[in-house]
């Protein structure tokens, strides 16, 4: 029988433990570790070597999205390689800190962006590849200077429980949100602006939307259900970009200040954790290191889960913190633990759950059966990979493994 975690979360939505910790910066690696892309076996190539010296935000090698920029400065110690959150292989480059930072913690004066046409900013996105994201729940894109978009939507909504960077970028970071939306309009030219946001708390989307102006945009309020943050259930539609809070603060630091995506902002919450906190990290800082920082020993019983509850996976081994890292998970053994895959009682729930109407027990048992897989491959495609199915199945049933496994190996 599959053997897999059993999540007990009693889940709250909202602010959970981090709010009344904020926003903080993370201890500087001594050592940062860095991929050339954000997926395994898709090409690339460093442009350093063991032994050389890098600068703060030099460029060290070219991905296969496009070039990878150092967080630190410092010297090359090895280029090797490393197993992936998702439990893939891929080439690393680890960088132990030396030497001065030249842009952190000193104070620059912004670039005149608003004086630039849409070409020159898109050129600038180019160079330093910049990858937005929708949500948390869905990989990054880049921003194509050749779409029509009409509608932008200001994703501000919780992606999974404890998964509260919208809620701090909000409070803290509210001025580069709206610098980025005002990006986004020069780039696009859209004619309407949404902002996509919970019913409560009101406070946090309401300090952003107060900033923004009058009468130049719309808000949708939503329940607190998961996963409604994801960028399908938002829009369908090819003319309209959802982009998330993280991703307007960084197109903000690069256009105001030429600065490349080399920090994350990361929530580290959970009950394993006694001070959960969302950190502003750099990229490459190991896990463990940011743990420790956290109070959590790496000798502890407790259970890491890279991403969120629902969809979420469990470490087994240390790993770094990428531009797409949102949330580390750190629970006690007595939230969780291993159990064993039961048959089906069939009760729906499964059913009942899944946002996009998918039968998810009807879908896995149909990939059990080789020769049916060519008729369920639409349905597989329309799956968000929400989790909300393993979530709530009684039985244990490994739903999204198994649909993750399958969509992998296309
Ligand atoms: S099948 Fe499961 S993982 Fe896929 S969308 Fe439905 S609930 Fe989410
Ligand atoms: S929730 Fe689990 S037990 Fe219930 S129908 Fe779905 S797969 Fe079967």
């Amino acid at each position: 029988m599959t053997r897999h975690m059993e999540s007990r979360l009693k889940i709250d939505p909202f602010l959970e433990l981090t709010q009344r910790h904020g926003l903080v910066n993370a201890a500087l690696p001594q050592v940062a570790v860095l991929t050339l892309g954000l997926n395994v076996g898709t090409g690339g190539e460093w442009l350093i070597k063991t032994g050389d010296w890098v600068e703060e935000e030099q460029i060290i090698g070219q991905g296969p999205q496009g070039r990878v920029f150092s967080p630190i400065p410092g010297r090359v110690v090895k280029v090797t390689s490393m197993v992936l959150p998702d439990g893939t292989e891929s080439t690393v480059a680890a960088i132990a800190l030396e030497g001065a930072f030249k842009r952190t913690g000193k104070s620059v004066n912004p670039q005149p962006w608003e004086e630039w046409n849409s070409t020159r900013l898109f050129e600038m996105l180019e160079y330093y590849n910049f990858l937005a994201t929708s949500s948390a729940l869905e990989p990054p894109f880049h921003l194509d200077p050749r779409a029509r978009i009409k509608k932008v939507i200001v994703n501000l909504l919780q992606p999974e429980p404890y998964q509260t960077n919208w809620y701090h970028l909000c409070l803290y970071e509210d001025q580069n949100i709206v610098t980025g939306i005002k990006i986004l309009k020069k780039l696009y030219s859209p004619e309407v602006i949404e902002f996509a946001v919970h019913k409560r708390p009101k406070d946090y989307a309401a300090r952003v939307i107060s900033k923004f102006g009058s009468g130049t945009y719309t808000v949708t309020w939503h329940d607190a259900e998961y996963p409604a943050a994801h960028s399908k259930l938002l829009s369908n539609s090819e003319t309209s970009l959802v982009i998330d809070a993280d991703s307007l603060v960084a197109l903000s630091l690069l256009a105001r200040y030429s600065r490349p995506q080399v920090e994350s902002f990361v929530t580290v919450s959970g009950s394993g954790v006694a001070q959960p906190k969302v950190y502003r990290v750099k990229v490459g800082t190991l896990v463990s290191n940011l743990l420790e920082e956290c109070g959590v020993s790496s000798s502890g019983e407790h259970s890491v889960i890279w991403g969120g509850p629902f969809s979420g996976y469990r470490l087994q081994t240390d790993t770094m913190i990428t531009i797409t890292t949102r949330s580390i998970l750190v629970l006690n053994p007595h939230e969780t633990r291993i159990a064993e895959q039961q048959p089906c009682i069939r009760c729906s729930a499964c059913v009942d759950s899944c946002p996009v109407g998918i039968n998810p027990i009807r879908l896995f048992e149909g990939l059990e059966v080789k020769d049916g897989f060519q008729e369920l491959r639409p349905e597989l495609q329309r799956c968000l990979e929400c989790g909300i199915c393993s979530s709530v199945c009684p039985s244990r049933i490994p739903l999204l493994q198994r649909f993750r496994q399958e969509r992998r190996n296309q």
